[in-house]
């Protein structure tokens, strides 16, 4: 039997690195046709040799292996490469918009963790996988959740999507305190072990303001009805509610190596996930709570970016990735993001966004808005 080929993009970081874990387990099945990173040559450089993929790309010039892809034009030719079935975008930020577009384009499944790429260009990325006949499958576990909840059901019978959130780290600090978090307070997240970037919009909710986003695009289901719901020990994964009232949730220890599996043999089940075995008293209790909106403005602002369209959700977006690279830099407080990216979606308000090019115009705007308000 014929294994399908996959195309791990941003393979060195944390997703990256779990798909390769998963795919080992996998190999009557799928093959890694190609590997791409940003800077880190050393990681990739290993990564190559033991799954031998045809393709190696790395975006930085510097470094790494003489044969290897170079430039950011090597996602795009890792994700349309004949010998590519399935391409796992697992690259950071907005910088993975073209290789999504591409790789729908050419008729490919995404698996796609690179949410911020849905959040950038929704109806454009939407329009691409009708054109070209591609796929596009999530890997964030909340919307994997909900696939699989679902299982093929229409939007018509859902009442309601209900998100679920861990609440991150602060989940229970007062807001005086929030405000003077610091970069290493931030970064101990409570369930998941992840990239830096989704740390920090952990920290701040707004990873779930991107969620309900993707969630709207992915399942076609409108703002109202898409909830979100504070439950901390990360094991229900979300829920989706029925018109006739039921309830379905997906649950499971906090592992994102069921979620990137599945996203590759959806609607198929296959053994081995590796993930360990859901023992119930074990992880008991679960418990849910009310979102704190008035103490994590970013969450209300994503939502309401997305409910107005058009380049908000690309502007709040591209001023989150920037006011979170600042905050890293220690440019600005914590309280400093949210208040970034108001500033940015209140300056950016008439941005057209029907095009590639004006969302793209409106990311470049709301990236040099932010970097004027943090002195960069
Ligand atoms: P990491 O920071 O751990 O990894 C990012 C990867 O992308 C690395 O391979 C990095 O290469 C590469 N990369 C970074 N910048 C660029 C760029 N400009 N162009 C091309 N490649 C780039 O992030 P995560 O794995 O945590 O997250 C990846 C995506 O998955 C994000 O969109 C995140 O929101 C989403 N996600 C992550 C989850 C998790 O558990 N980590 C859960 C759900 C969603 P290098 O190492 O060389 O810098
Ligand atoms: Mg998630």
């Amino acid at each position: 039997m014929s294994t399908r080929g996959v195309a791990i993009l941003g393979s060195t970081g944390s997703i990256g690195t779990t798909a390769l874990r998963v795919l080992a387990r996998q190999r009557e099945r799928f093959h890694v046709a190609a590997l791409t990173a940003f800077a880190n040559a050393a990681l990739l450089e290993e990564q190559a040799a033991q799954t031998r993929a045809p393709y190696v790309g790395l975006v930085s010039p510097e470094g790494g292996v003489g044969s290897w892809a170079r430039g950011a034009s090597c996602l795009v030719e890792a994700s349309t490469r004949d010998d590519v079935d399935i391409v796992l975008n697992a690259v950071v930020g907005s910088a993975g918009l073209d290789a999504t577009l591409a790789a729908l384009g050419a008729g490919k499944r995404v698996a796609l963790a690179n949410k911020e790429t849905l959040v950038m260009g929704g109806e454009l990325v939407a329009r691409a996988a009708r054109a070209g006949g591609g796929e596009l499958v999530p890997v964030d576990s909340e919307h994997s959740a909900i696939l699989q909840c679902l299982a093929g059901r229409s939007g018509g019978d859902v009442r309601r999507l209900v998100i679920t959130a861990s609440g991150g780290p602060f989940r229970d600090w007062s807001r005086e305190r929030i405000e003077r978090a610091t970069v290493d307070d931030a970064l101990q997240h409570p369930t998941w072990r992840m990239g830096r970037k989704i740390t920090i919009d952990s920290a701040t909710l707004a990873n779930k303001a991107l969620e309900v986003i993707e969630a709207h695009y992915l399942f076609g289901v409108p703002y109202e009805r898409i909830e979100v719901v504070v439950h901390p020990q990360s094991v229900v994964h979300s829920f989706v509610e029925f018109v006739d009232g039921s309830v379905i949730a997906q649950m499971g220890v906090p592992s994102m190596e069921l979620p990137v599996l599945y996203a590759l043999t959806h609607p198929e089940r296959v053994h081995d996930a590796g993930v360990p075995p859901y023992d119930p008293t074990e992880l008991s209790p679960l418990t849910f709570e009310r979102v704190r909106w008035e103490d994590f403005p970013a969450l209300q602002l994503g939502v309401e970016a997305g409910r107005r369209g058009g380049a908000q959700p690309a502007v709040y977006n591209a001023a989150n990735e920037q006011a979170v690279a600042s905050f890293l830099d220690g440019r600005i407080p914590f309280g400093g993001i949210s208040r970034a990216i108001a500033s940015a979606l209140e300056a950016l308000r008439g941005a057209p966004g029907d095009t590639l090019d004006a969302l793209r115009a409106a990311d470049q705007a709301a990236r040099a808005h932010v970097k004027e308000i943090a002195g960069c």
